[in-house]
């Protein structure tokens, strides 16, 4: 089944009551269900010079019942940039619509190029080269970049690429560079991910890929988790970030539905 079949098949539903024994259901033993979500945990890695992005304060916690105080940094762990976060006129949390949240998803596979280079800032030559193999991204469609980042979450310094013999200490890691951002949001892309820090490259001299995003109301997921189970072309994204009024951002459980 294809993504937009599999998706009127959601729509159809959620409309359509559901009768007694015979009515049809999704068959969902068709599908992988592939987590993008690094866990939430205090040693994580955290934007260098943060303090305290996590911690859970008890409230209650003996062996019948547990409660927890969440104290969380939006911008912490596997989470979503929402468009406010870096333009004054971009969507809160609350106000993005479902329909970026839950997309047809296509994958850019940059490993070898970050592996060679750190620095490596995704090109407009590079998504034109995917297309042709792949077909042109769709309006509306989810687009995460494979930078391999995520085997790197355990040793955050790797991680964020850390150099501390500079003042102050540079960062180096991939992702985005700002004018394959510009030719992605004008195929109309509803939302970029990339399973590294940042929708902007750790040396870039400034947040230039983020206040594209922001200005175009694009949403952003930083900080994904292994995507090597996901094609190409052809499963569905599911990014559903927590929806606090006024949020700038936050914890997002991410996952992809996968055709077998
Ligand atoms: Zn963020």
């Amino acid at each position: 089944m294809n993504t937009l079949r599999l998706l009127s098949t959601l729509a159809l539903t959620l409309v359509v009551p559901v009768r007694a024994a015979g009515a049809q259901t999704i068959d969902l033993s068709r599908f992988a269900l592939v987590d993008l979500t690094h866990e939430i945990a205090h040693d994580g890695p955290a934007w260098p010079g943060s303090r305290d992005p996590f911690h859970l304060d008890t409230i209650a916690a003996s062996a019948t019942t547990a409660m927890f105080r969440l104290n969380l940094n939006e911008h912490f762990g596997t989470h979503m940039d929402a468009p406010r976060h870096a333009a004054g006129s971009g969507w809160t949390n609350e106000n993005i619509p479902l329909n970026r949240l839950v997309a047809p998803l296509i994958v850019i596979d940059v490993r070898a190029q970050a592996a060679d280079n750190r620095d490596y800032a995704l090109t407009p030559a590079e998504i034109e080269t995917h297309e042709r193999r792949h077909g042109r991204i769709a309006r509306g469609a989810a687009v995460l970049l494979r930078t391999g980042w995520a085997r790197y979450w355990s040793t955050p310094a790797r991680y964020f690429g850390e150099d501390r013999t500079v003042q102050p200490p540079k960062l180096h890691f991939p992702s985005f560079g700002i004018e394959a951002a510009k030719l992605l949001v004008s195929r109309g892309v509803g939302l970029l991910g990339v399973d590294s820090p940042s929708t902007d490259i750790g040396a870039a001299p400034s947040f230039a890929v983020h206040g594209i995003l922001g200005g175009a109301n694009v949403p952003a997921l930083e900080n994904l988790a292994d995507l090597d189970a996901l094609p190409a072309t052809g499963a569905l994204l599911m990014a559903l970030p927590i929806k606090t009024r006024g949020g700038s951002g936050g914890p997002v459980r991410v996952v992809a539905l996968v055709p077998r």
